[in-house]
């Protein structure tokens, strides 16, 4: 029974996962690199929650115990020490989650689970970095905004015991989730997919095709997808898929993985989508 959680990494995934964690009654820390950092991150979880009790979406009283059982900290090893389950939401980049894992592996009790929310990179190499605890790492891909998305991926790992993935779905079960088990090969189901439209469709933007908006209305008119790949992009920030697509461009080996040019120029420039208020749209105009 998962009742301890430690989020490490306070961006767009890692607010919102200590937020459903804190809310399905985990007792959660949430652990950034710098103070400010942590207090943006738990501001952005009381904002949401107060959205949602403003919508009706959600009990006064519900978001007020969620608040008490969320806490902040810039010390992983120190906060994962009594953890039951500590899940990294840092920046896309093999080296950096392999050493936090490493890290957080022989900072946390030996029953504990290791649960990554890698977009993207292989389980089984995550898995190569923590010894003895690989049995006990496990992907747990969330979706954005984590609050308002249903699906999670459960990546097994080549060494993932059986116990971790039933603790995985189970956990994401109780966080009001829709879990999915996917074995590990790059970008997992949902990733390798997303991924491929989105470059294709960056693709013909540089074609000069059609505009970006009118791209996405294809995809949402025609196919019924809820968001078109351009402006899905900048939600997820264009940082996050290029680091994504050059990985997968990498393992994969194929052509249709090759970022864009106008991704890396996007990228270089600082237009990182939503969060940076300029990607392939101007969120400052909407
Ligand atoms: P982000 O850049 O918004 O947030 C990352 C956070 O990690 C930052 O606050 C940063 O300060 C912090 N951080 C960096 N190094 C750290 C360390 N050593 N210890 C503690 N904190 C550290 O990134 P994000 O979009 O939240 O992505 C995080 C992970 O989630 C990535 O693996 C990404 O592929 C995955 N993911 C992202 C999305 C999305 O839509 N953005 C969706 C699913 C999965």
């Amino acid at each position: 029974m998962i009742r301890r959680v430690v989020v490490v990494g306070g961006g767009t995934m890692g607010h919102g996962i200590a937020q459903v964690s804190a809310m399905a009654g985990c007792e959660t820390t949430l652990v950034d690199t710098a103070e400010p950092l942590v207090e943006a991150a738990l501001g952005r979880v009381r904002a949401n929650l107060d959205k949602g009790v403003d919508r009706g979406k959600v009990e006064a009283a519900a978001r007020d115990e969620a608040l008490r059982r969320l806490r902040g900290g810039t010390d992983a090893e120190a906060a994962a020490a009594d953890a039951d389950l500590v899940v990294e939401a840092v920046p896309e980049r093999f080296d950096l989650k392999a050493d936090l894992l490493a890290r957080l592996a022989a900072a946390a009790p030996a029953g504990a689970l290791l649960g990554s929310n890698t977009s993207s990179l292989s389980i089984g190499d995550l898995q190569d970095a923590v010894g003895d605890a690989a049995p006990r790492v496990v992907g747990l891909h969330f979706f954005n905004p984590v609050h308002i998305m249903a699906l999670v991926e459960v990546v097994r790992g080549p060494r993932t015991a059986d116990a971790t993935v039933e603790a995985g779905v189970a956990w994401a079960r109780a966080l009001g989730k829709d879990p999915i088990v996917v074995n590990d090969a790059p970008g997992f189901a949902s990733s390798r997919l997303g991924i491929a439209l989105g470059l294709e469709a960056m693709r013909m933007l540089e074609q000069g095709v059609a505009s970006a908006a009118d791209i996405d209305k294809a995809m949402e008119l025609g196919y019924r997808h809820p968001m078109g790949p351009l402006r899905l992009t900048d939600l997820v920030g264009l940082d996050v898929r290029l680091d994504i697509a050059r990985y997968l461009h990498e393992t994969l080996g194929t052509e249709t993985f090759r970022p864009p040019a106008i991704l890396e120029r996007l990228v270089a420039e600082g237009r990182l989508g939503q969060k940076t208020g300029h990607g392939f749209y101007d969120w400052n105009e909407t």
